[in-house]
C-alpha cells in the first residue's frame, strides 16, 4: 500500500505583533487572522509572541504557565510564560520586564528580538504544545529559524519564514548577536557584512528555513530582482525553488461595514451609497470639511519612504484642486520627515487637507467607510491590506502597480492604477479619478461596486498555506 503522508496539524506562529493584542501594521492583521482561517483547513495554529507591556494580560485572562531563566547580555533574565485564549485562538506570551517594554517596536529592536528568540528557544519545551512546524515572520524571529535549522531535520520541527517586508532585515553587530547567544560562526557567509562586523538576521533565516513565503505572488517575483531585492536578491534567487508568494487575506469579520462596531453608521451592499454618505457627513463635521459637495480622499499608512508620501507635491495638488475640487485626509505616523511633509500639506491647504499624526483604529475604520477614493501610491508594497479594506468598504483604490497592489487592483475595473513612481504621474491619475467622479458618476459607481464584490477573505489563501505545510 502506498504510504499516505500524515497531515500536519500543529503550527506555532512566532511573531512580533498580532491583532488584536498589539498592532503596528499589516503583520499584526495577518498573524492575528490567519490561524482562524486555518481552522477550517483542520490546522491548529497558535501564536507565540512577546507580552509587550501594552498588552493588558489580566484583561485578556492570561494564565501563568511557567517561569524560566534566560541568559542574555551576561545576565539571567526572568521570563514568564503566559497562555491566553483570544477570539478562539491560543496565544503564548513571553513576559520580561526589561526587553518587552512599551509597544511592539519601541526601543532597540535587534536586542529586543534577539532576546525574544533566545527566550523562545528556552520556553519551547515548557509549552503544552508540540508544534510540527514553526512559522516565523520577518527578521524579528528569523534567528530562531537559523538556530533551529542547525539541528538534524528528524529532531526539529519544519521551519517556515514569511517575509512581510524585505526592507527591514535586522542588521546587527556581531558582538550584539553574541550577547544573546547567536554567534557569528553559526551565520552563513551570505548573512555577514563585507567588513565582517555585522550580521543580517533575515538572511540567516532565509538560509535556514525549509520554505520561504512572501505575501503576494508579484512581490515573490519582484524580490528576485535588484530593484526590489534590497540587496538579498542573489540569496533569494538561490532559494527560489523554496520560495512561494501567497496573497494575504483579510479578516472579513473584522472588516465588514455591515457589522463593524467602530463605524458611525453601518451599511450593507445595498445601502452602499446612502451608508457612505452618512459616514462622510460624520467625518466632514468632525474635521470641519464639507465633503458632501466634493469627493473625499484618504491615505492611511505607516509614514515611511515605502508609502509614497513623496508623491504628494504641493504645487501639483493645489493646481488640481482648482480644476477639480477635492478634500484629503492623511492618517499616519512614523518617520519625522513624512510627519512634517504631511503636516505642511495640511497647513498649506487648510480648506482641503487634514493630517492626523496618530495610530487610531476607530478613525481608520471610519475613514474607510467615509471616503470616495483611497490612496496607496507605494514605492513598493509586499501585499498591502489597506486597498483591500478600502474596496470592502466601497472606497475606490488608487494605487501604484507594485507587489500586492498589482495583484489586487485592476485598472478601470476595481480601481485606478499607475505605473511610474513620479509625482506628476500620480497627480495625473488623481485627475482622472476626479474627472470620473464628477463627469461619469455611473462609471465611478461601477468601480465601487466591482471592488466591493471582490472576495479578499482568507478563503482563497488558507488552502495554499495548508498545501505548503504538508509539503515539508
Ligand atoms: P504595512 O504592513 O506596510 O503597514 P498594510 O497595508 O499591510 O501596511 O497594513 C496596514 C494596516 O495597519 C491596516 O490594517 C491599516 O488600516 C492599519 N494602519 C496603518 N496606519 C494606521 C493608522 N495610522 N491608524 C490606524 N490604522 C493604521
Amino acid at each position: 500500500m502506498p504510504k499516505i503522508k500524515k497531515s500536519i496539524r500543529k503550527i506555532l506562529f512566532c511573531a512580533a505583533e498580532a491583532a488584536p493584542l498589539a498592532k503596528v501594521g499589516g503583520l499584526a492583521d495577518v498573524v492575528g487572522s490567519l490561524p482562524t482561517a486555518l481552522k477550517n483547513q483542520k490546522i491548529d495554529a497558535r501564536i507565540l509572541m512577546p507580552a509587550h507591556s501594552v498588552i493588558a494580560l489580566k484583561k485578556i485572562g492570561a494564565q501563568k504557565l511557567a517561569s524560566v531563566s534566560v541568559v542574555a547580555a551576561g545576565k539571567s533574565e526572568k521570563v514568564v510564560i503566559y497562555q491566553a485564549r483570544v477570539q478562539n485562538i491560543t496565544y503564548y506570551l513571553l513576559q520580561n520586564k526589561h526587553y518587552f517594554i512599551g509597544n511592539v517596536y519601541e526601543g532597540d529592536n535587534c536586542r529586543k528580538y534577539l532576546f525574544f528568540c533566545r527566550a523562545v528557544l528556552v520556553a519551547l519545551p515548557f509549552l503544552p504544545f508540540r508544534p510540527e512546524i514553526i512559522h516565523a515572520h520577518d527578521f524579528h524571529t528569523a534567528p530562531l529559524i537559523m538556530e533551529l535549522s542547525r539541528q538534524a531535520r528528524i529532531k526539529r520541527p519544519g521551519l517556515i519564514l514569511t517575509i512581510h517586508n524585505l526592507q527591514h532585515q535586522g542588521w546587527t553587530e556581531n558582538k550584539t548577536a553574541a550577547e544573546f547567544g547567536f554567534n557569528e560562526a553559526n551565520f552563513p557567509a551570505v548573512a555577514k557584512s563585507q567588513d565582517g562586523q555585522w550580521l543580517n538576521l533575515l538572511a540567516g533565516g532565509i538560509v535556514g528555513a525549509d520554505k520561504i513565503t512572501t505575501v503576494s505572488p508579484s512581490y515573490a517575483r519582484e524580490i528576485l530582482t535588484p530593484a526590489y531585492g534590497q540587496g538579498l536578491e542573489k540569496l533569494l534567487r538561490s532559494r527560489r525553488h523554496d520560495l512561494v508568494g501567497i496573497l494575504n487575506g483579510l479578516d472579513f469579520k473584522e472588516y465588514d461595514p455591515e457589522h463593524d462596531e467602530l463605524l458611525a453608521w453601518n451599511y450593507g451592499r445595498r445601502q452602499l451609497r446612502s451608508g457612505k454618505a452618512l459616514n462622510k457627513k460624520v467625518i466632514g463635521d468632525y474635521f470641519n470639511l464639507s465633503p458632501d459637495k466634493v469627493p473625499l480622499l484618504a491615505l492611511i499608512a505607516r509614514f515611511s519612504n515605502q508609502k509614497g508620501l513623496d508623491l504628494f507635491d504641493l504645487k501639483l495638488l493645489s493646481a488640481l484642486a482648482k480644476k477639480y475640487p477635492f478634500q484629503l485626509i492623511l492618517l499616519g505616523s512614523g518617520e519625522k520627515k513624512y510627519e512634517v511633509l504631511a503636516s505642511n500639506l495640511a497647513r498649506a491647504l487648510p480648506d482641503k487637507v487634514r493630517t492626523i499624526i496618530a495610530f487610531s483604529e476607530p478613525l481608520a475604520h471610519n475613514l474607510y467607510a467615509a471616503v470616495d477614493y483611497f490612496l496607496v501610491p507605494s514605492l513598493f508594497e509586499p501585499c498591502g491590506l489597506t486597498q483591500m479594506i478600502a474596496m470592502r468598504y466601497g472606497a475606490v483604490p488608487i494605487v501604484r502597480a507594485t507587489g500586492g497592489l498589482k495583484d489586487t487592483v485592476k485598472n478601470n475595473k476595481t480601481g485606478l492604477v499607475f505605473k511610474k513612481y513620479e509625482a506628476a504621474v500620480f497627480i495625473k491619475t488623481l485627475e482622472t479619478a476626479l474627472r470620473l467622479y464628477y463627469q461619469h458618476p455611473e462609471k465611478y459607481q461601477a468601480l465601487q461596486s466591482a471592488g466591493q464584490h471582490q472576495n479578499w477573505s482568507w478563503e482563497a489563501s488558507a488552502p495554499a498555506y495548508r498545501k505548503l505545510y504538508l509539503s515539508i
